[in-house]
Order: structure tokens, then sequence, then C-alpha cells
């Protein structure tokens, strides 16, 4: 799949790794880019400034991917804009972190959710516009995933949910011309990464001794867009953490 003139919709593209997916998607040449947030419009604006500046149009649309009806009119608004969509990348998240006897329910619910019902919920709206015609669903996990860590015990089940179905729908839907696949980050200089608060587990366990720059992160994920044979894959970026 080519970025040149493509349609791409990144959820929670208001802040951190989905802005860079964005506007890297916008550099590339994308034709349109759906901006999502769920509370932040005017981190929402600022993002679709900046992906006009790297030559896209932008549309910015507020949407609750954990709610079906939401994640529909999502999807709906974009190809009620531009008649297509091409490129899905499902990274609207949410973490707090939190040992699992201090949780409520409603914790681990919304965990489920936002990440993995959020990601089935804009697939299967986008599944009818990419049939026959082709697509990339890409769902940008975590290596908490792959290798849990406490305090977020919620979080990295949530995760390895979404690499699960990752895996099983590649199978499926690679004969309709629909790439699927997971890119699972380290940490992450964001919003997020900093809500872990003290940060020193950067300096003693990542061997890089840095978090990722979100622009490192969008780099990998659009590589993989562009790659015809990246299908079913967990592609990770780690700095060594994994
Ligand atoms: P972030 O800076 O906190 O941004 C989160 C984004 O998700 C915001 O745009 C937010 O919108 C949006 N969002 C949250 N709940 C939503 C919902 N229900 N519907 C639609 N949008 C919603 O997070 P980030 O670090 O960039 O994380 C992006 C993705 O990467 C997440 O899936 C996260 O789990 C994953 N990840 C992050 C790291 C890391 O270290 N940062 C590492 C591995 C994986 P508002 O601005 O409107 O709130």
């Amino acid at each position: 799949m080519r970025l040149e003139g493509a349609v791409v919709l990144v959820t929670g593209s208001s802040r951190g790794i989905g802005r860079a997916i964005a506007v890297e998607a916008a550099r590339r040449g994308a034709r349109g880019v759906v901006i999502n947030y769920v509370s932040r419009r005017d981190k929402a604006l600022e993002a679709a400034r900046m992906v006009e500046k790297a030559g896209a149009e932008a549309l910015v649309v507020r949407a609750d991917v954990s709610r079906y009806e939401e994640a529909r009119s999502l999807v709906e608004a974009a190809v009620r804009k531009w008649g297509r969509l091409d490129v899905v990348v499902n990274n609207a998240g949410i973490l707090e972190p939190k040992r699992f006897e201090d949780m409520e329910p409603q914790d681990w619910q919304r965990m489920i959710e936002v990440h993995f019902y959020g990601a089935l919920n804009v697939a299967h709206a986008a599944l009818p516009h990419m049939k026959g015609r082709g697509g990339v669903i890409v769902n940008i996990a975590s290596v908490l995933g792959l290798r849990p860590e406490p305090e977020a015990s919620h979080y990295a089940a949530a995760k390895a949910a979404l690499i699960a179905w990752t895996l099983a729908v590649a199978k499926e839907l690679a004969a309709h011309g629909i790439r699927v696949f997971a890119v699972a980050p380290g940490g992450v200089d964001t919003d997020m990464a900093r809500a872990w608060g003290d940060m020193d587990w950067v300096e003693e366990q990542v061997p890089l001794r840095r978090l990722a720059r979100p622009e490192e992160v969008a780099r990998i994920v659009l590589d993989a867009v562009e790659n015809p044979y990246v299908t079913g894959d967990v592609i990770t970026i780690s700095g060594g953490l994994l």
C-alpha cells in the first residue's frame, strides 16, 4: 500500500504516537488524514494544522472508539469526505497504572473496552470499505502485551488480546486483500508514559536508556504499511526492553 494519495484514519491522533503517525502519513503523501480524539479538541485541532502543513487534508472527528456507533460514524465521516478509506491505525489508548487489588471492575472493563473493543469496532466498520479493493489495519499494541509487568495487568491483558486478534483476523482477511498487523512499542515519550510517574525504570531497564520518540514509532508503522509482505505480524520497537 503506497501512502501517496491514500486516506488514513488514526484513532487517538490528537496527541502522542497517534499524532506522529498522522503527520508522518501526510509527509509521505497521504491525501486525507482523519484526526480522532475523545476529549482534547484543542490538541486535535493542533494536530490537524500539523497534518495540513505537511501537505494533506485533515478531518477532525470526535468519537469514543469503545462505542460501536461512534466508531462507525468515525469511519463513515472519512468515507463521506474522500470516498474511500485505505489505512486504519487503531492507536487510541488509556493507561492508569494500578495494582490488581486496588482496581474496581470498571478499571479492567474500561481498559478492555478502549484498547480491544475499540480496535475491533473501528476495524469492523472499515471492512466493507476495504473488501475487494484492499486496505491495511494496524493495531498499536505494546511490549507489555508480550512481556507483562506488574501494575498494569489489565492493560497487558487488553494488549495481549489485541495481539491474538491481530494474528487470527489477518489470516481471514488476506483473501480480501486486507493486511492486518500489530506494532508493539516499549516506552515512548508521551503523556501516557509520563503517567508511570517515576521514570527511573528507563535507565534501569531500557538498554538504550531512553524512551522512543513518537516519530520513531510512526516511521516503523508507516514503513510496514508500505511493505506489501507485512501481515499477521507483530513488530516490536523497544530499545532492547523486550
Ligand atoms: P497518549 O499520548 O495518552 O494519547 C492517547 C490518545 O488516545 C489521545 O489522542 C486520546 O484522545 C485518545 N483516546 C483515549 N481514549 C480514547 C477513546 N475512548 N476514543 C478515542 N480516542 C481515545 O498515548 P500514547 O502514548 O500516544 O499511546 C498511543 C497508543 O500507543 C496506545 O494504544 C498505547 O497503549 C500505545 N503504547 C504507548 C506506549 C507509551 O509508552 N507511550 C507504549 C506502548 C504502547 P484525547 O486527546 O482526546 O484524550
